[in-house]
């Protein structure tokens, strides 16, 4: 690096460091602003050496960072100082206690939890959901250290580009998992649309792509489109003399593609693509009304759609959005949707609490703001089951699958969602499982099949004396409790079973009849039973008696025809044949050809089969997951489980990627929609076999009231492929809808 560089890196540095002073200036004292300009002579001392991935001074990032933290998330000096030190004693030779020396303590404690928080998020990322969970759960210091880390998320991922792509997949799914959630619960709106259209450039590179394109093109005429709507409001607007701004925006990336997955369009068929915001300035006594006369004044012009009114001024959402949402159809017969807010109602919707206690305590600076932060620390810690509701979201959006609980002692254990007291005593011990007795959550007494929630505290009650019941089987739902239930019940069975055979000789010997294979074989096909033990266990528990045998013995003195009847449902349960998954054919194929799928950077010829749940095909932008004991699945990027696949097991994701060969078929489904008219059958069946290569599996329909809805599966050589296919059939007439469909819904 030359003389040159470095002095112009100087003062770029001094720019950016100026610039933040500037956010920060209007709630700073002049303390405030020397206690700044010591952290980042400290943080630029202690980086100097440093650069990011992409080249340039690490300081930068820090910078960058605080930055954030002032203007989008609304903290204050304390959190501009660690925000400048947040990478200090991490990636430094700087330690906590170096920090201590020469910040207050309540600097040290933020910047400890932080460098906390980056080693949980450093090791193997399996282990990272549950630890996030816990820094949630057991959040007892200061609410800023996440808010800081969320501030160092935001820009890593604006400058996400610099790192290798497979970290790149990493941070942005696990972005898309943890972070944007946190965002939104927050109510940060702003910040969580960005993340997850950050998030959407890695993980769906292609289809991001597209809808920018499209954004783009359909830009002029978009706008031509709002200039009409907006005229008649705005004029309608200025002759009751109100002080308002109009905005037209335009959906996230993220959300237009949601929506378009949602209600299987394209891009063209998303409605709302923007909605018009009209924000007033107006005081905040009269802000109520003021928004309710908008909303008169714009339904005298257009025609709402009555459903479609969404009144969240007098109901604010949990995480303090307010606002009044309307649809009204536009003179070219599109729904628009119009948001009718205050400016103040603009900056909460935007930039989330923080800046609803800028409004409440707007002269008194820094104070407003911990009274937030108290707020949030609280909403996190709190048990009561309002402020709960707020952790519970939270967790049913981020860790659907699971749940967490604590033991007596505050130990963690996470069970699968739904798990009963019953699971949680067998997550613990199958002793403590088969003699559980009793349950009490959060100190209550409650039935063995109470369903837990996260959050709960669970204490087993247990006696020696206690067995499994077979009713205990419908008050489970982990598969390990009931394979112990049902092996216990099994072992209890048998045991009864060698009871009973006693009693059955016995008894048998009173009636004259040896006791042989032979004849307990006909007494198992008399008493249409599956199998001897079966047997013993009714003669143990008396369903079968004296009586019962008698009646038995006197038939075959009689004649003992029926003794020889053979009950075709007695006998074994699954002669029935295995019925082969659609999927087999091709999975055996792949086997044979190992080498058409690369797998891992260094080629390695591994076993792998395509995953049922998405049915990826050439084209498909896809990813391997080493399973436990099925080998490497592939599964496409934007299969609904990818994401948690990548966030929670990242270390068992290998990178992988088709070498198309056009010799083999996959099996991929399409969902077609439209009028049921005459002849459609066979256009589409005749469409699809014309297509070179293309083989139907099994084709299913479904009419209703002259519209019809069905699911072709076919066999397909890549996404080219099939995308020309379903461009021919949406040329038939009465198809008004082809889609392609993840999950193989066709049974075969
Ligand atoms: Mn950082």
């Amino acid at each position: 690096m030359n003389e040159i560089d470095i002095a112009k890196e100087k003062a770029e540095i001094v720019k950016r460091y100026r610039s933040l002073l500037s956010a920060c200036r209007p709630n700073t004292s002049k303390e405030d602003r020397k206690r700044i300009r010591q952290a980042f002579d400290f943080a630029a001392e202690a980086h100097k050496n440093h650069r990011r991935k992409s080249g340039e001074p690490y300081i930068f990032h820090p910078i960058a960072v605080a930055k954030i933290a002032v203007e989008e998330i609304g903290l204050g000096t304390t959190s501009v100082v660690c925000s400048l030190l947040h990478d200090v004693v991490e990636d430094t030779d700087y330690t906590l206690e170096d920090i201590s020396e020469y910040f207050d303590p309540e600097v040290s404690r933020i910047i400890d939890g932080l460098t906390k928080i980056s080693d949980i998020f450093d090791q193997t990322t399996s282990v990272q959901a549950e630890n996030f969970r816990k820094m949630l759960l057991t959040l007892s210091d200061d609410v800023r250290v996440i808010l800081i880390k969320l501030a160092d998320r935001l820009h890593n991922m604006r400058t996400l580009d610099s790192l290798p792509p497979k970290k790149q997949l990493k941070v942005a799914n696990e972005t898309l998992y943890l972070f944007a959630p946190l965002a939104h619960r927050l109510g940060f709106h702003a910040i969580k649309s960005e993340l997850e259209d950050l998030a959407m450039k890695y993980t769906e590179p292609e289809i991001y792509n597209s809808i920018v394109q499209k954004l783009a093109d359909t830009k002029e005429e978009r706008n031509r489109f709002i200039q009409s709507f907006t005229q008649p409001i705005r004029k309608a607007l200025l002759k009751e003399d109100m002080d308002f701004t109009i905005l037209a925006r335009t959906k996230s990336i993220s959300s237009i593609w949601g929506k378009m997955r949602k209600k299987e369009v394209p891009f063209e068929e998303v409605y709302d693509i923007f909605a018009i915001r009209l924000i007033l300035n107006t005081p905040e006594k009269r802000e109520k009304a003021d928004c309710w006369k908008v909303y008169s004044i714009v339904t005298d012009i257009y025609k709402p759609n009555p459903d479609r009114l969404r009144d969240w001024i007098s109901n604010p959402k949990a995480n303090g959005y307010e606002s009044l949402h309307t649809t009204v159809m536009s003179r070219q017969g599109k729904w628009v949707e119009v948001q009718i807010r205050t400016q103040r109602m603009d900056d909460v919707a935007e930039k989330g609490y923080a800046a609803h206690w800028k409004y409440k305590e707007s002269k008194t600076g820094e104070s407003g703001i911990d009274k937030w932060l108290r707020r949030i620390r609280e909403i996190l810690k709190s048990a009561e089951s309002d402020a709960l509701d707020f952790i519970d979201d939270f967790k049913l959006n981020l860790f659907s699958d699971e749940i967490i609980v604590f033991t007596p002692k505050g130990e963690l254990r996470t069970l699968p969602i739904g798990s009963t007291a019953l699971d949680f005593a067998y997550s613990i011990h199958t002793q403590v499982g088969d003699n559980c007795l009793g349950v009490k959550v959060n100190h209550k007494l409650v039935p063995l099949s109470q369903p837990l929630k996260s959050g709960d505290q669970v204490e087993i009650i247990t006696s020696r004396k206690q067995h499994p019941k077979p009713d205990w089987l419908n008050y489970v739902t982990t598969a390990r409790a009931k394979g112990k239930i049902k092996s216990a019940l099994k072992e209890a069975r048998k045991k009864q079973a060698d009871e009973g055979r006693e009693i059955l000789e016995r008894k048998l010997k009173h009636f004259k009849i040896d006791f042989n294979q032979d004849n307990i074989q006909k007494l198992v096909d008399h008493f249409k039973l599956p199998a001897p033990i079966d047997l013993f266990y009714e003669v143990a528990i008396g369903k079968i008696g004296q009586k019962e045998l008698k009646a038995y013995a006197t038939e075959l003195e009689g004649g003992g025809i029926l003794s020889y009847f053979k009950n075709p449902f007695s006998r074994s349960k699954d002669s029935s044949p295995q019925q082969q998954t659609v999927q087999d054919p091709i999975r055996q194929q792949l086997k044979d050809k190992p080498d058409t799928l690369l797998i891992g950077d260094n080629m390695e010829k591994l076993t792998y089969s395509l995953s049922p749940c998405c049915n990826p095909i050439p084209g498909d932008d896809v990813f391997g997951f080493v399973t436990i004991h099925d080998g490497i699945k592939i599964h496409r990027n934007n299969c609904p489980n990818a994401v948690q696949l990548m966030s929670k097991y990242a270390y068992r994701v290998v990178k992988a990627k088709w070498i198309t060969n056009k010799s083999i078929a996959f099996l991929s489904g399409l969902r077609v929609k439209g009028i049921d008219e005459v002849g459609l059958l066979k256009n589409l069946t005749n469409t699809i076999s014309s297509e070179y290569n293309v083989n139907i599996r099994n084709i299913h329909f479904d009419t209703h009231d002259g519209t019809f809805e069905g699911v072709v599966m076919l066999y397909i050589n890549d996404t080219q492929h099939l995308n020309n296919l379903i461009k021919k059939l949406k040329k038939i007439k009465g198809i008004q809808k082809v889609s392609r469909i993840g999950k193989m819904e066709a049974s075969s």
